[in-house]
C-alpha cells in the first residue's frame, strides 16, 4: 500500500491570503474587520486573537470589540448598528459562542448580510443553497478551497460529512453540491454510520469526537478531511486530535492533518471575506 498524501493547511491557507491580497491592491482604502467579543472564554480570546494578528499582518486594517460578559443585548444591537452603518466598516463577526442571555440568532440577523464575513446571516445561507454570489461560512469554504489547491476531484464523488452543523456540516453539504459532488450527511441518529461512511470517495469528518471514525468506516483510497479539534490527553502531555483515528489515515489516499490540516483554512478564508466584503461594498 502507498503511504497517504498529507493534505497541509498552511500552502492553501497561504494561498487563499495571497487571494485576499491581490484584491486588496485594488482598493483605495484597506478593509477593515471588526470583531466583537463578550467575556474571556480562553478559546474565544485565543481565535479572536489570531483572526486580528493575521488581519494586521496581510495589512488589514482590524479592530477588536472586546465586551463585558454582562454586557446587555441591546448594547451589542446597538454597536452592530453603528458598525452596519460605517462605510468604513468592510466586515463584522461575532464571536461564538455568545453568552446565555444573548439571542445568538437575533444577533447574527443583525448583522448586515453584505458585511457578514462569517456567512451565518439568512440571506448569505439562502444565497449560498440557491447558488448565488454572497459570503459563505469560513471553514466549509476553505475546505472547497483546499481541495482545489489540491486537485481534488469533487464532481460526482460520493462525499459523506459526518456532522451537519451550521457552522461546518450544512454548509460544507451546500458547497459540495455547488461542486456537483454526490453528498450524503451524516449525524448522531444517522443508522450504519460506518456503512455510511466506507460509500465515501471524500470523508468528511466534522463531530468534535475523539477517534469516532475507525479504519473500518473508510474505504481505501478515499481521502478524509478532518475538522475535528479534540483536547485529549495522551502520555501525559495535552495534545490536540481530529475525529479520526491515526490508523484510519493509513487507509486513505490523502488526509488532512490534526493540528496542521483544516485549522489555517478558516481564518484565512475569513480575511478573504473581508477583501471580497470591501470589493463589493464599493461597487455598490
Ligand atoms: P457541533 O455544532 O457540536 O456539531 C457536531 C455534529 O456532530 C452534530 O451535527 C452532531 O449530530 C454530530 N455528531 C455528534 N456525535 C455524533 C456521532 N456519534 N456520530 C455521528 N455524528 C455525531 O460541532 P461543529 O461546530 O460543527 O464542530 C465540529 C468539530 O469541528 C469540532 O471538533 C470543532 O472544534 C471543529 N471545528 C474546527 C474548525 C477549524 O477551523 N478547524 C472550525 C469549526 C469547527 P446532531 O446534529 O445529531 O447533534
Amino acid at each position: 500500500m502507498t503511504e497517504p498524501r498529507v493534505l497541509s493547511g498552511a500552502p492553501a491557507a497561504a494561498h487563499l491570503l495571497e487571494r485576499a491580497v491581490s484584491i486588496m491592491s485594488t482598493l483605495p482604502n484597506k478593509p477593515h474587520l471588526h470583531v466583537i467579543r463578550l467575556g474571556e472564554d480562553p478559546a474565544s480570546v485565543s481565535y479572536v486573537r489570531l483572526k486580528d494578528q493575521k488581519a494586521l499582518e496581510i495589512g488589514m486594517d482590524s479592530t477588536v470589540h472586546a465586551l463585558p460578559e454582562n454586557t446587555l443585548e441591546s448594547e451589542l444591537l446597538t454597536l452592530i448598528s453603528r458598525l452596519n452603518r460605517d462605510p468604513r466598516a468592510s466586515g463584522i463577526l461575532v464571536q461564538l459562542p455568545l453568552p446565555k442571555h444573548i439571542n445568538e440568532s437575533l444577533v447574527l440577523e443583525a448583522v448586515s448580510p453584505d458585511k457578514d464575513v462569517d456567512g451565518f446571516h439568512a440571506v448569505n445561507v439562502g444565497k449560498l443553497w440557491s447558488g448565488g454570489e454572497g459570503l459563505f461560512p469560513c471553514t466549509a469554504a476553505g475546505i472547497i478551497e483546499m481541495c482545489k489547491f489540491y486537485g481534488i476531484a469533487l464532481e460526482g464523488m460520493s462525499v459523506v460529512i459526518v456532522g451537519r452543523s451550521n457552522i461546518v456540516g450544512k454548509p460544507l453539504a451546500a458547497l459540495m453540491l455547488r461542486e456537483n459532488a454526490t453528498v450524503t450527511v451524516a449525524h448522531s441518529r444517522s443508522k450504519n454510520l460506518a456503512e455510511v461512511t466506507r460509500g465515501a470517495d471524500v470523508l468528511v469528518a466534522a463531530v468534535g469526537r475523539a477517534g469516532l471514525i475507525t479504519p473500518e468506516m473508510v474505504r481505501e483510497g478515499a481521502v478524509i478531511i478532518d475538522v475535528g479539534v479534540n483536547r485529549v490527553v495522551l502520555e501525559g502531555k495535552n495534545r490536540l486530535v481530529g475525529d479520526v483515528q491515526k490508523a484510519a489515515y493509513a487507509r486513505a489516499g490523502a488526509y488532512t492533518p490534526v493540528p496542521g490540516g483544516v485549522g489555517p483554512l478558516t481564518v484565512s478564508h475569513l480575511l478573504l471575506n473581508t477583501a471580497i466584503a470591501a470589493q463589493r461594498l464599493l461597487e455598490g
